[in-house]
């Protein structure tokens, strides 16, 4: 399929500008994301229609902590990145290219309205570089009644960000750092690009945030202050996941101690009011408690939810506001399973 916002250029060269990169690609070539080619001076989608795999997942997998919780979402992605992060905590499948399988957009959402899902979450890798299977799924989702969620790191252009927002109800956005030579050197990305995908979104949807902390390279007092300080002029209601690193790809750091997981969320909750500790098993660390009375709202352990304390959107002890929604389609909490390690839910 030809591809959307690009440019033809002299001698058959094209330059894509769906993301801040604006690859110049040579016919026969490929962009930095890999999966956006040049045949004959044609920008192509070459992975449209063309998922690297497809499961039913805990909306807290993504994770979504304020979207439906308790729900299961159908989970779908493509191949390809169009960051180069060295820490990727998914890099076998976003920087290699993995046998895909075909499947139309319309039979994702059929697929999606079987089995209990509430939607379609677009994950694993990243969706962005999908992006017109994304605008024709996620429109077939919402006319079959059901919600769309991207698990994202923001590198989007505005003006295919503001085509897109519509169709979307729910994303998790990575927030890898508040220092620009960080996202330039170590992810080979755009942090401004990132910090405004969040305001938008935001502006149009639900958002969560999820900045993977790293000893050493983004784990110190003034990185946290500095984050949670910019997201809480944003919107102090924005849940923030400090979601724990493991050694990946090409980074051999340690995994982040859980106390240092501890003392960031006690830091960033001086500015915000959700913080939750993930991809580690820390009792309580992704609990919902009342932000006014302190009451449990939400228990989480693994993949296991239980509504604890909430009446009619409204914590039952003293009666705010829960700041969740899709409790109304909430179906009595999901029981415990065996999960072990969480997934990473940070690229
Ligand atoms: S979406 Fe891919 S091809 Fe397009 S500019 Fe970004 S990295 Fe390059």
């Amino acid at each position: 399929m030809e591809a959307r916002f690009y440019r033809k250029l002299e001698a058959d060269q094209v330059q894509c500008l769906l993301c801040p990169h604006r690859c110049l690609i040579a016919p026969g070539g490929r962009g930095k994301c890999r999966v956006r080619s040049n045949r004959g001076g044609t920008l192509l989608a070459d992975s449209y229609g063309r998922p690297v795999t497809a499961a039913l997942d805990p909306i807290e997998k993504k994770p979504l902590f304020h979207f439906h919780p308790g729900a299961t979402i159908l989970s779908t992605g493509p191949n390809g990145c169009n960051l180069s992060c060295a820490f990727c905590q998914n890099w076998q499948i976003s920087q290699t290219d993995l046998p895909t399988q075909r499947v139309t957009a319309a039979e994702l959402a059929a697929l999606a309205s079987r089995d209990g899902s509430i939607g379609i979450a677009y994950t694993y890798t990243e969706p962005l570089v999908w992006f017109e299977f994304l605008l024709d799924a996620c429109a077939l989702a919402h006319d079959r009644g059901l919600v769309n969620v991207l698990v994202t790191n923001g590198t989007i252009n505005p003006e295919p960000l503001a085509e897109l927002l519509p169709l979307v109800d729910a994303m998790n956005i990575d927030l890898k750092s508040m220092d620009a030579a960080f996202y330039r050197d170590v992810c080979g990305g755009d942090r401004d690009t990132v910090l405004r995908t969040i305001e938008a979104a935001h502006a149009a949807c639900r958002v969560e945030v999820t900045n993977l902390v790293i000893p050493g390279a983004n784990d110190a007092d003034r990185d946290i202050d500095r984050l949670a300080g910019w997201l809480a002029g944003v919107d102090p209601l924005i849940p923030l996941h400090l979601s724990r690193y493991y050694p990946q790809y090409r980074m051999a750091a340690p995994a982040t101690p859980e106390p240092t997981l501890l003392r960031l969320r006690q830091r960033a909750l001086e500015k915000l009011t959700y913080v939750y500790v993930g991809n580690c098993d820390i009792p309580g660390g992704e609990d919902t408690n009342c932000p006014q009375c302190g009451g449990l709202l939400v228990a989480r352990r693994g993949y296991a939810v239980r509504i604890a304390g909430i009446e009619q959107g409204r914590c039952s002890n003293c009666g705010r506001a829960a700041d969740i929604i899709g409790l109304e389609q909430q179906r009595g909490g999901r029981g415990c399973r065996s999960n072990g390690r969480a997934p990473a839910s940070s690229c």
